[in-house]
């Protein structure tokens, strides 16, 4: 048997809205790009959104429409695809990191104002795994020390903290979802840019068309400019995926119940955690933690990567979710990180097994699963 760790869920729908384009004369800056931007736009109950090519392009547009440049500071998480700190080196500010709260593994609002200096200029939550970071208190931060929140919700659109969708104006000054094949809605590759400020909103639009600006002329550039822009093909396809979201969000809350009803009974899996504030959550992966009763290092680890070993060799797709963006090789480099600055992002690390997780992973798939997991942590 083969369970993969991830699957596009496609209907007839999204397959008929990608062909309509290909048969049509406009595969670029066309009217997909508007409904689809139309669609994310009032599902999040923002006012303006902005289609670009991936969620990595729309975070690296915020950090440049917020001016932060040169040895600006930004304070972010470790534990997080690397997109989330890169982004901040492509303007050169500096990434501050903090360590995360160990059971929602999203930043930890506590030691934010510790890491506050007269560079800071923003503060980048991520919404790990779907699960919202705590966006009223780092919103609230933010506002006493004048700094800007740019929200990382490439994994969460759906989710909601406290009745609030994930990127809304009300806690982020400006928000990034993502639609690699993996993510709740995928477009194949792309993003999308969110944010109350029309500023903001028309700065990241024109910056991801070459700079060009609203006269519409199209050699005209207004502004240092990148090639940012969503084709139609992707749009559409997003754009049927908007109509069916709630499905979706519902089909993976469904295959999370079942791993939990499945997997709490087994010793030594430490399952996740969905914290109270959050009153929707929008499942990205699934992450369990196993040898987290260890108290030796080097021997979570060799739990954890005998299971992974265990889940590979009989099928089950599987990821350390995620390696610590601080003890990645060119981050230790430029910053002289090192193990042991970040405890907890760093347990997390070494114990996080991503197991296979999409819309139609069936009852018998993830008996499977569970048996090989089993299996797994019996001869660790
Ligand atoms: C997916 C993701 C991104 C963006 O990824 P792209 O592949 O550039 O679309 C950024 N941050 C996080 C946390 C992500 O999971």
């Amino acid at each position: 048997m083969k369970v993969h760790l991830s699957r596009p869920d496609l209907t007839d729908r999204e397959i008929t809205a990608v062909i309509e384009v290909v048969q049509s004369p406009v595969l670029a800056l066309g009217p997909n790009l508007t409904r689809f931007e139309s669609a994310v736009a009032s599902y999040v109950g923002v006012r303006h959104a902005v289609a670009v090519n991936s969620g990595t392009s729309g975070l690296h547009l915020l950090i440049r429409a917020f001016g932060i440049g040169d040895g600006d500071e930004v304070i972010t998480t470790p534990f997080s695809f690397i997109a989330s700190s890169n982004c901040i080196l492509y303007e050169r500010a500096k990434p501050v990191c903090v360590d995360i709260e160990l059971d929602t593994a999203n930043i930890n609002a506590d030691l934010i104002e510790d890491a506050i200096t007269p560079r800071t200029k923003a503060i980048l939550p991520v919404d790990a795994f779907g699960q919202p970071a705590k966006l009223d208190i780092i919103k609230e931060i933010a506002e006493r020390h004048g700094l800007k929140v740019i929200e990382d919700s490439c994994e969460s659109l759906g989710s909601e903290y406290k009745g609030v969708k994930c990127g809304n104006g009300a806690y982020a000054d400006g928000a990034v979802f993502a639609f690699y094949p993996n993510k709740q809605i995928t477009t194949g590759e792309g993003g999308m840019v969110v944010t109350d400020d029309p500023e903001i909103a028309r700065l990241c639009r024109s910056m991801a068309n070459q700079g060009r600006g609203e006269s519409g002329l199209w050699l005209s550039h207004e502004r240092l400019g990148f090639n940012y822009r969503m084709d139609e093909m992707s749009a559409a396809l997003g754009w049927a995926q908007m109509q069916r979201i709630e499905e979706i969000i519902e089909k993976r809350q469904r295959v999370a119940d079942m791993y939990y009803k499945r997997l709490s009974s087994i010793s030594g899996v430490w399952l996740p955690k969905v914290a109270p504030e959050v009153t929707k959550m929008s499942w990205f992966v699934y992450v369990i933690r196993v040898g987290v009763d260890e108290p030796n290092h080097k021997r979570q680890m060799e739990i954890r990567n005998h299971v992974m070993k265990v889940l590979t060799e009989n099928g089950v797709g599987c990821r350390p979710y995620f390696t610590p963006i601080h003890l990645q090789p060119f981050y230790r480099q430029m910053f002289g990180f090192k193990e042991g600055d970040f405890p907890v992002t760093e347990f997390a690390g070494r114990t996080s097994i991503a197991i296979p997780f999409h819309n139609n992973l069936t009852c018998e798939e993830v008996e499977y699963v569970a048996q090989v997991l089993e299996e797994g942590l019996r001869t660790a």
